[in-house]
């Protein structure tokens, strides 16, 4: 969306079954309907884009002082999608290690085996890096349990998102019984992404995981992030900062909140062709490096 200098956007995710045209339709003729998430999300980061460039200061001056925050540089994620070719993969998880310090693997390909393979694979490829999964709920609880030992064996240090979210809360109680006995796999810290939408849901799942994977189209608007950090932090949890594919304009929104969570997971923008914004960007070491200016701070790429 567009108004004056002001410029934001909000992804269309196929999970909760929005299109364009409604949502432009949404916008033309807003009356007594409520809005598409997305709709809602763009109008949102235009007002706070245009109340902070009013102010000359950026959007993470909207965050409350009382929220602890980390200073220094931000290292940053670089994601890879479940491979085919292990040898081709092997190589990318080398080259990108020596410039991120933290890979994030996608498993729940359909087939353990694959996906201790890609686990494996990865670690070879990249014995120095963090390395974190998500199975994007791609695994049952029996098929979390069998997986726990090799991740563990791997050293990765996070799970995300095992079971799929239309499950509920019972297979996170569950794999929470399963790990309480054994110590051995409970060093691997289990975060739930989808599972938990708004801060309203961080109550009830607080309990069985050990984080959430926070994200500005799931809490509907930036505010609504920063009261999830909230809630999560209130439980005493991690925080993920997490993204959709989208382009930079939207990552960098996002990005004004990564000072106030553990791990920032914010490459989306570059699975896309053509990103139209140059936003934030990730240096040689892997850190991120925030476009500076007021509002969001992304600008268009001339073309
Ligand atoms: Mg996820």
């Amino acid at each position: 969306m567009k108004e004056g200098d002001s410029i934001s956007e909000a992804p269309f995710v196929p999970y909760y079954h929005e299109d364009i045209e409604s949502t432009l339709e949404w916008l033309r003729q807003p009356q007594g309907k409520p809005p598409t998430r997305a709709a809602a999300l763009a109008l949102d980061l235009l007002k706070c884009d245009q109340d902070c460039r009013a102010r000359g200061a950026g959007l993470s001056s909207l965050v409350p002082d009382h929220l602890p925050k980390k200073s220094g540089p931000i290292p940053a994620c670089r994601s890879f999608s479940i491979p085919t070719d292990f040898s081709d993969f092997a190589k990318l998880v080398a080259e990108t290690a020596h410039q991120f310090l933290i890979l994030k693997l996608k498993l729940g390909s359909g087939d353990l085996e694959h996906d201790r393979q890609i686990v494996t694979t990865a670690r070879n490829s990249a014995p120095g890096a963090t390395i974190i999964a998500d199975v994007n709920g791609g695994w049952t609880v029996q098929e979390t349990q069998q997986m726990l030992p090799h991740l563990v064996d791997q050293r990765l240090i996070l799970l995300e998102q095992p079971f799929h979210h239309d499950h509920g809360i019972e297979p996170w109680k569950e794999l929470h019984r399963l790990r309480t006995r054994n110590p051995a796999v409970s060093i691997i810290r289990i975060y739930a992404d989808e599972s938990a939408q708004t801060a309203d849901d961080v109550p009830k799942l607080a309990p069985y995981v050990d984080g959430l994977n926070v994200k500005l189209l799931k809490c509907g608007t930036f505010g609504g992030a920063v009261r999830m950090i909230e809630a999560i932090r209130k439980q005493g949890l991690g925080v993920l900062l997490g993204c959709m594919i989208e382009s930079s304009l939207g990552i960098t929104a996002a990005a004004h909140l990564a000072r106030w969570a553990d791990l920032a997971d914010l490459d989306g923008h570059l699975y896309l062709a053509d990103d139209d914004f140059a936003g934030v960007t990730f240096d040689a070491d892997g850190f991120l490096q925030m476009h500076e200016g007021p509002g969001i701070g992304a600008v268009p790429i001339p073309r």
